[in-house]
């Protein structure tokens, strides 16, 4: 299926699914929430862990970051949290920080407090 008509939900299971999602099959942990109601706001989708420790936040093609997700991810970005938002089209950039065995600080396009894709934070922002 092309990426861009992959739901969130089809996105999580091929990153995720306990059995076959590739950051399984490369031994992370990983934990969601399953009821938002009750927990802060603009959490991440996943807290994942492995030998270290990141946050990602998965959205559809065309999904767009909310104003709490942006306050969020970006404090935990800026307190030191390696923090991603991973689109469909990013498997690749994915796959590359899910095998890696530290964080990368070569690639500051897939680092949230440098990248992201700036153009939705702007207008969540904004
Ligand atoms: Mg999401």
């Amino acid at each position: 299926m092309p990426p861009y008509e992959l739901t969130e939900k089809e996105w999580d299971q091929q990153l995720f699914d306990r059995k076959t999602g590739l950051a399984t099959m490369l031994g992370w942990n990983t934990w969601h929430v399953l009821r938002p109601k009750g927990s802060p706001a603009g959490l991440p989708d996943r807290l994942c862990w492995r030998d270290r420790i990141i946050y990602v936040e998965l959205k559809r093609e065309k999904g767009k970051l909310s104003d709490a997700q942006v306050r969020v991810l970006t404090a935990l970005a800026r307190a030191g949290g390696e923090t991603y938002v991973w689109f469909p089209a990013d498997l690749e950039a994915a796959r590359d920080v899910l095998q890696a065995r530290s964080f990368q600080h070569d690639n500051p396009s897939r680092w949230l407090a440098a990248g992201c894709r700036m153009d939705q934070l702007t207008e969540a922002a904004a």
